[in-house]
This record gives C-alpha cells, sequence and structure tokens, in this order.
C-alpha cells in the first residue's frame, strides 16, 4: 500500500435502518433530562417525538426553524436552551435544521455568541467545550449532516453564509431511518438527492480524497445512480428511498473528512445572496462545474488522478463499464432536464452578479478542497453557464 497518511472522524453511532426513529427516545434518557427538541417545519412527526421522549422520562422543550439557520436566530435558541435548563439537544428535520442542532449544541456549553466563532464574517476563535450530547434524525436524504461537522448559518445582513466547524459538532448519535423520507415530495426528492449526488462527486476528486473516503464515495455513487430516479418516480419504493439516505449518509462522511469543491464554493454565496434551497444550487452548478474543471484538468495538470476519477464517475453513474467523465456530466445533465431543476435565473441570478459570486467563491472554504486551483475566468464561466 502506498503511504497515505489520513484521519478520519465522525458521529460517536450511527444506527441505520426502517424503524430505527424509535432508538432516538431511550437514546436521549441515557444522554440527559431535558430536551431542545429540534424541528422544521413537520409539526406531526415532531409532535410524536416530543411524546416518545416523555414517555422515556425526558422533558421535550420544543425549538421550531423555518428554513436555514441565521446567527441570531442560533443566538436567540442558545439563550432560550440554557434559560429552559437544557442538557441534551435532539434534531430532526432536513440539513437546516439539523445543523440548527449542532449549532445549539456547542453554543450551549461555549461562553459568548455564533459570531465568536464562526469562520470568514466571524472572528474564527476555535471553540473550547465539548456540544451538549446531540441526536441527528434526518427526514431528507440528501445533506449527511448527520455525521459532518460543520453547521451552516446565515449571515442575512451581510449577503453570506458561513460555517461553525469543530469536531465537537459531531453528532453523539445519528439515527438514519428511511422510512422518514417515504412521503418526501418529488421535487425536495430531486433537489435534496442532487446534493447527496454533489457530496460523492466532490469529495471523490478532492485534493483531501483518502483510501477511507474514497471507498465511501465510489459505493454512493453506485447507490445514487441507481436509486435517484426510482426514488423520485415513486416516492413509495422503499428499496429506493434506503439507497438514497445510505447514500446521503456516505456523502456526508466523505465530505466531512476529505472536503467538497467548486459546486459548493458557488453554493455558499448564491445561497447567501439569493432565496434558492442550497440542494436545488448545488443541481444547477453541478455539470457546469464539472465541465470547467475537466478543461482546467486538461490543459495544466494532465496527470492529475481527479481527470480518472471523473471518468470512474461516468462509469458509477451510467452502471456501464465504458463510460468516460462526459457520459457522466450528460447523464446529470439529464436527470436535471427530467427533474425540471430549474437554471440559477429562476432565483433571480443575472450575469451582473457574475464578478461577485466569482470573487465569494474564490474565498469560500469548500473552493480549498478542489482538484484544480481555477482562474477567475474560469470561475466566472461556471456561473456564466449555471445562469
Ligand atoms: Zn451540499
Amino acid at each position: 500500500m502506498e503511504t497515505m497518511p489520513f484521519e478520519f472522524a465522525t458521529a460517536g453511532r450511527i444506527v441505520f435502518g426502517d424503524g430505527a426513529a424509535s432508538e432516538v427516545a431511550p437514546a436521549a434518557a441515557a444522554m440527559g433530562r431535558r430536551a431542545l427538541l429540534v424541528t422544521g417545519q413537520g409539526t406531526e412527526r415532531a409532535a410524536a417525538l416530543a411524546r416518545a421522549l416523555e414517555a422515556a422520562g425526558v422533558v421535550a422543550v420544543p425549538f421550531r426553524v423555518s428554513g436555514e439557520p441565521s446567527i441570531g436566530t442560533i443566538a436567540a435558541g442558545a439563550a432560550y436552551a440554557r434559560g429552559e435548563g437544557c442538557d441534551v439537544v435532539v434534531a430532526m428535520g432536513g440539513g437546516s435544521a439539523i445543523d440548527a442542532g449542532k449549532a445549539l449544541a456547542v453554543m450551549l456549553t461555549n461562553p459568548g455568541e455564533p459570531l465568536d466563532y464562526l469562520e470568514v464574517v466571524g472572528r474564527g476563535q476555535p471553540l473550547r467545550q465539548p456540544s451538549a450530547p446531540f441526536i441527528a434524525v434526518p427526514t431528507t436524504a440528501g445533506t449527511g449532516s448527520e455525521v459532518t461537522r460543520n453547521a451552516v448559518l446565515a449571515a442575512p445582513e451581510r449577503g453570506v453564509k458561513a460555517s461553525l466547524r469543530s469536531p465537537f459538532l459531531l453528532a453523539r448519535l445519528a439515527v438514519v431511518d428511511p422510512e422518514l423520507t417515504l412521503d418526501l415530495p418529488p421535487a425536495l426528492t430531486a433537489s435534496t438527492g442532487l446534493d447527496a449526488l454533489t457530496q460523492l462527486i466532490e469529495p471523490y476528486v478532492s485534493v483531501r480524497a483518502n483510501p477511507m473516503t474514497d471507498l465511501y464515495t465510489m459505493e454512493g455513487l453506485r447507490t445514487a445512480g441507481a436509486s435517484l430516479p426510482r426514488a423520485w418516480a415513486n416516492g413509495g419504493d422503499r428499496a429506493a428511498r434506503r439507497g438514497m439516505c445510505w447514500a446521503s449518509l456516505l456523502g456526508g462522511l466523505s465530505l466531512a473528512n476529505a472536503g467538497l469543491g467548486a459546486v459548493h464554493g458557488f453554493a455558499a454565496p448564491v445561497g447567501g445572496m439569493f432565496p434558492a434551497p442550497h440542494g436545488a444550487v448545488c443541481a444547477a452548478l453541478l455539470a457546469a462545474a464539472m465541465e470547467i474543471n475537466l478543461e482546467a484538468l486538461r490543459q495544466r495538470a494532465p496527470e492529475s488522478r481527479a481527470l480518472a476519477r471523473y471518468d470512474e464517475v461516468g462509469r458509477l453513474l451510467t452502471g456501464k463499464p465504458h463510460s468516460t467523465a462526459a457520459d457522466g456530466i450528460e447523464w446529470i445533465a439529464a436527470l436535471c432536464r427530467r427533474f425540471e431543476i430549474p437554471p440559477l435565473r429562476a432565483y433571480g441570478v443575472t450575469a451582473s452578479d457574475i464578478p461577485l459570486l466569482a470573487s465569494r467563491a474564490a474565498e469560500a472554504s469548500s473552493m480549498k478542497a478542489n482538484p484544480i486551483k481555477l482562474t477567475r475566468e474560469e470561475l466566472e464561466e461556471i456561473i456564466r453557464r449555471a445562469i
């Protein structure tokens, strides 16, 4: 085996499978007495979990987030949770609810406010105290947030998003129950599923990919390629839903340990400046970013291992042994057409936004793992093709 030192970290425990959500309440009871229960809009399911917690002897203190959490939401929520004496945090929902839960769990035990610790827009100080125990229960198959070590927060007045990032943000327990995703509507299945796909491709071609993340990304791409079209066409297809939860989890494991790339480099400023859901933004950018990365690699780094990896992406997604990088890009573009993924202009992005978006993307933390450093012109071309 060639020398390839690496590090790998993930949630303390992962429970995966149909019906796994029944594990949440007893696990929470072993971690604390008063749970901050962070949820998105799904109130019915949240009420059922609150009842299960109470039955297990845990007081549930509800906290709802609508959309991606802002710095202000987290500052206010942490003060509320402290006042309520919460000693464990349970988050159930999409990536926004889970990221909010992570941020609240770490702000429960660390002094000050989120801006003290935020990268890019804040003071970037290291978080010094372990989080309150945190349980993540995803209800979408896309973000992998249940096993990542960052929480994305919006700074609406600055028009950007930035992350709290620390190994302390890893969940004590991640419960992935594919049954929770059965009622996702097709449009959400499409956008979250394409986020999962992006979060497998970018870590696979990343400069920080390691032998362990390679296992996960390749398995995830094979599974997502077979499952995503089926889960979208028939939401009740349990095997396909299971496949997408598995692919999403593998994407989370991979991105947390190998980083991302240009698509997520752009997703942060686009999502910060325009009211566009993260998955839809990634979907609109993915094919263009792959095309530009390939052109740049062929011109300036023809020996890069990422080139062969893009061909492998084509084979894994199409399931055909002779597919190439171009076939993979066409497979993705065709899926986006079938899913009716809108271009970024649908969210108000125009040609006049290109220079600012390219500048901000160049500064984004995700861009550091892109397989090649892109020029200013190349960055602008990615966003131009996605508009
Ligand atoms: Zn993403």
